[in-house]
């Protein structure tokens, strides 16, 4: 009998769940939901994500830069579509050309938008991004008079539209922490100073997951939501169940299994020795493939990632290496090309995104936005 065909390591992208969650978020939230796409949709896939968010119900894609924004048009992506990574010097004509709502910081932004777009039949699109005390991007308070006065002055001459006034929180997170309370407080007076100044924007966001999730006060009119369209928790310990699915499987066929003496020592610098017969499996993915080397190296004895195999949970041993790390099987010996679930939704049985993050000192989002490497994704 021919043997099936081993499949080789791969990521699962249940679109499905995507779909699902962007639904969820959009009826839990009762407002626009901007499902955001950067980074290849958090290691999901740019277009195939964002496609499944608008199918989902999101009215808005988001993605960070201009690159990720017309990547996404040119595949076909139509529908209000926003980015914010700009700055003076960017291609806003292409922007415009788009049909983009990007995101300024400055006045000198905004006046490098009016240069590159000079005067269209149809005002352009901007957004304004107000920094209530993130400190990252975004206009500081001192600005917001001078970015207002410019932005509506342009909107007078007819050079744009302001679609958007937005902020992003630092703490959403971390419900209690007193810098919420500040920051909405913050945004609530950029909101006033802006409409003071005649600005009237279609859409107003604060929120991100967690604060979707977690802080119905700073819904105003859409939620920017990234890593709960994916299924994972924003806030580990602080949200409660609402049915989100992840929607990665990451999984790889066992590639080899091997007996192991006492005294045997596993992997680079022998970080780990057998200390009874066992075997050993050899899973065929490293940190080349995006697996954090933090997987075994920082973990303290007994919290080091695991694996399923079979269905059974199995712990890493010794470091992970480029393309392999190995995981103890207990002295059990699963034929070669048995499955392994690395990580995937909880209703496979293995460990999840979150348990991997746990283990390597990590947050979810990091662990599947850098998976990739030389892995194929599948879309189911
Ligand atoms: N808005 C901005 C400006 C972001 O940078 C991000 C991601 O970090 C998000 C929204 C989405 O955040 P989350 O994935 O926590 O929902």
């Amino acid at each position: 009998r021919t043997p099936a065909p081993v499949r080789p390591a791969e990521i699962v992208v249940d679109l499905a769940a995507i779909r699902a969650n962007a639904r969820l978020l959009r009826a839990t939230s009762g407002v626009q939901l901007i499902a955001v796409v950067k980074a290849d949709g958090y290691g999901h896939g740019l277009v195939e994500a964002a496609r499944a968010a608008q199918q989902g119900g999101a009215e808005w894609i988001a993605a960070a830069t201009l690159d990720e924004a017309l990547a996404l048009r040119a595949a076909g992506i139509d529908g209000r579509l926003l980015c914010w990574l700009t700055a003076p010097g960017a291609d806003y004509a292409a922007a415009a050309d788009a049909d983009l709502d990007v995101t300024a910081y400055s006045v000198a932004e905004l006046d490098a938008i009016a240069a590159a777009v000079g005067t269209r039949a149809e005002p352009v699109r901007i957004q304004l991004k107000v920094d209530t005390g993130l400190s990252r991007g975004g206009a500081p308070r001192t600005e917001w008079p001078d970015l207002f006065a410019r932005a509506r002055a342009g909107e007078q001459e007819g050079t744009w539209r302001v679609t958007g006034v937005w902020s992003h929180l630092a703490c959403a997170d971390e419900p209690d922490h007193p810098a919420n309370d500040a920051q909405e407080q913050a945004y609530r007076d950029a909101l006033e100073l802006a409409a003071r100044h005649g600005l009237d924007p279609e859409i107003r966001h604060l929120a991100n997951s967690a604060a979707a999730l977690l802080r119905p006060s700073a819904r105003f009119d859409a939620v920017r939501c990234g890593i709960a369209v994916y299924g994972l928790d924003p806030a580990p310990g602080h949200t409660h169940d609402v049915g989100l699915v992840p929607a990665m499987t990451v999984r790889a066929p066992l590639a080899m299994v091997k007996e192991l003496a006492p005294g045997d020592a596993v992997s680079y610098g022998h970080r780990w020795t057998a200390d009874r017969p066992t075997t050993v499996g050899l899973v065929p993915l490293g940190y080349g493939d995006g697996i954090p080397r933090h997987a075994s190296v920082h973990a303290t004895p007994g919290t080091a990632a695991q694996v399923a195999v079979d269905g059974k949970r199995r712990p890493i041993r010794g470091r992970v290496c480029m393309d392999q790390f190995m995981v103890d099987l207990g002295g059990d010996r699963p034929p070669v090309g048995t499955e392994v679930i690395v990580f995937g939704p909880p209703s496979l049985g293995g460990p999840t995104a979150q348990d991997w993050a746990e283990a390597c000192g990590t947050i979810n989002y990091e662990i599947v936005t850098r998976i990739g490497g030389r892995m194929a994704r599948r879309y189911v």
